[in-house]
């Protein structure tokens, strides 16, 4: 058996039983877990949920910050009449939402998330 710890911020503790608000939630498991399954069966809506830190550490280019769906890789062909021509030349590696077409490159991204994370570590 393996066990993972699991804390949630801010308004997703308003979707927990009091019994696990706000604490660690040590959640156990058979061999290999789904981060959405896992979340929703402790009955918090994946959707409600912008950012997974693992480790203390964040995957930038996972989960769009608008819609939380998937990112995927995108070619400069793709995205060059979705965004400013100059970012062109500034950035080469581009996402897009496979959701809802949003594009991300490091600079939005990142920063984006950046200042999500200080905002719950009371940094900001
Ligand atoms: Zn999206």
């Amino acid at each position: 058996m393996k066990k993972v710890i699991i804390r949630f911020y801010a308004e997703l503790n308003d979707f927990l039983p009091v019994a696990k608000k706000p604490r660690d939630i040590e959640y156990c498991f058979n061999g290999m877990i789904n981060s959405r399954e896992t979340i929703e069966s402790l009955g918090v809506p994946h959707s409600a949920v912008d950012l997974i830190l693992i480790n203390g550490q964040f995957n930038p280019f996972t989960r769009c910050l608008v819609c939380n769906g998937k990112l995927g890789d995108a070619q400069e062909h793709d995205v060059k009449n979705l965004i400013k021509p100059e970012l062109l030349n500034l950035h080469k590696a581009f996402f897009s939402c496979r959701d809802c077409g949003r594009v991300y490159w490091e600079g939005s991204h990142y920063n984006g998330m950046l200042g999500k994370i200080n905002k719950l570590s009371g940094n900001s």
